[in-house]
């Protein structure tokens, strides 16, 4: 049930940041590059993108493009809520 509501939540931030950019968002994926984001394919300090908020099961992000390890890292990481 928690999966679905992340994505529904994910669909529509989505949909807003494609009618706002006019750009196509797939799946509410992100297009920063992982250069820019400074991305690594493992965890920071006990940071991971599989415990952020911006993580997309089963590895994608709504910042960064491309596919994301949930053992990988950014410096856009932010803590999911407990
Ligand atoms: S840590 Fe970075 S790449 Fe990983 S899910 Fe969070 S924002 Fe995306």
């Amino acid at each position: 049930m928690k999966v679905t509501m992340a994505g529904v939540a994910v669909t529509g931030a989505g949909a807003l940041g494609s009618c706002m950019t006019g750009q196509p968002v797939a799946r509410g994926a992100g297009t920063t590059p992982k250069s820019m984001a400074r991305y690594q394919n493992s965890p920071n300090k006990g940071r991971r993108c599989g415990g952020c908020t911006h993580f997309l099961e089963p590895n994608a992000c709504e910042i960064v493009a491309g596919e994301i390890s949930p053992n990988g890292w950014c410096r856009f990481h932010e803590p999911r809520p407990a």
